[in-house]
């Protein structure tokens, strides 16, 4: 994949002398939101830019050992001011791994104010909104690592990254691609993995750090939620699960514990789209997964405020556990009849 030239050229542009940058990446960041941030704000500072990520809340506990994560502004926890002060001074503003400014929850009212400051999509999302000044969207590419990738090897060479950026980027390209499994992935996807090792860095270490530094409450959490959770309907093609925030704190909750959940019905054999409701203070978290050429993306947007990319997307529900899970099941039937299933 290329990115394309006239893009860059822009992109170079705005770059040419030293700006105040601030990367800001999603809600919830997983490991392509904080991955492509380091990695991105990693090369900006070696080119002589003054960097500060920010991120709305905090990431996942597992994702604590990527190189320079504790330099993150959490705009949720940390004073405010600190994240306030960096967008008011920045002259420029990146925008990575999300295509909408809701999907920045309160940290966008901060945005907002700052209206004249240039705003820069790198992203893989589909339907991005009209809030960019250059955007770099490309919903084919499998992360958006990967494009960060792309972008570092023509505009400076793939010699400019160095292991820590090599880790940061092989963490969002190998958790966004379900570990190089989707569809998504492509021949040149394993050419920049091989770029990536070739830095030094130690694949297997990643992945434990990634899969096998869970929590037990998120071993039992799992067991539990599959169960006694998981409801199969529409011939045993749909399937959904749900956690109250009471059953959450029974199992010692982090953030993060109940991620890749979702996923797991995808394991059965005529399972063709999976949802996952987890409730939150205000509002119920909505994950669906789906097969081939089932069409998440357009089913979150409809039914749950939400979108994402055509296997896997999200949203939100305002209503109760009971009322949502009802929507999700009457939303499935409509979707059904129009031959969307
Ligand atoms: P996850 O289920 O892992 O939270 O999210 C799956 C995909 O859906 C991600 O690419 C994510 O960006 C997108 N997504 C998740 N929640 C939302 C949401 O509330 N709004 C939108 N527009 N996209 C979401
Ligand atoms: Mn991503």
């Amino acid at each position: 994949m290329q990115i394309a030239r006239n893009r860059l050229e822009e992109l170079e542009r705005y770059l040419s002398t030293p700006q105040r940058i601030v990367i800001l990446s999603h809600t919830n960041p997983d490991g392509d939101a904080l991955g492509s941030s380091l990695a991105w704000a990693e090369i900006l500072e070696k080119r002589g830019h003054k960097v500060t990520c920010i991120l709305p809340n905090k990431y996942p506990y597992y994702l604590d050992f990527m190189p320079g994560c504790e330099s993150v502004v959490i705009y949720k926890s940390d004073n405010k001011g600190r994240a306030s002060e960096a967008v008011k001074s920045a002259s420029l503003i990146f925008c990575l791994d999300f295509h909408t400014m809701s999907r920045l929850d309160g940290l966008s009212d901060l945005i907002d104010e700052n209206q004249q400051t240039k705003r820069i999509l790198i992203d893989h999302h589909l339907d991005p909104s009209e809030d960019f000044d250059l955007m770099l969207s490309y919903p084919q590419a499998s992360s958006t690592c990967y494009l960060v990738a792309l972008i570092i090897e023509q505009l400076y060479g793939v010699e400019n990254i160095s292991s820590s950026m090599a880790e940061n980027i092989f963490v969002g390209m190998m958790t966004d691609t379900g570990n190089f499994a989707f569809s998504s992935v492509t021949p040149d996807v394993f050419r920049m993995v091989s770029i990536l090792a070739a830095t030094g860095i130690s694949i297997p270490d990643i992945h434990n750090n990634v899969y096998n530094s869970f929590t037990e409450g998120r071993a039992r959490l799992f067991g539990y939620v599959i169960n006694r959770k998981m409801k199969i309907f529409h011939n045993g093609s749909v399937a959904h699960m749900s956690l109250t925030a009471d059953e959450l704190r029974r199992f010692w909750f982090q953030q993060g514990d109940s991620e890749g959940f979702v996923n797991y019905p995808l394991t059965i054999k005529k399972m063709k789209l999976s949802a996952m409701f987890t409730e939150h203070t205000d509002f119920i978290r909505v994950s669906l997964r789906s097969r081939a050429d089932i069409d998440v993306n357009i089913f979150a947007q409809r039914y749950f405020n939400g979108g994402g990319h055509k296997n896997a997307a999200g949203g939100k529900s305002f209503m109760t556990m009971e009322e949502t899970l009802k929507h999700f099941e009457k939303s499935i039937k409509e979707y059904a009849a129009e031959g969307r299933l």
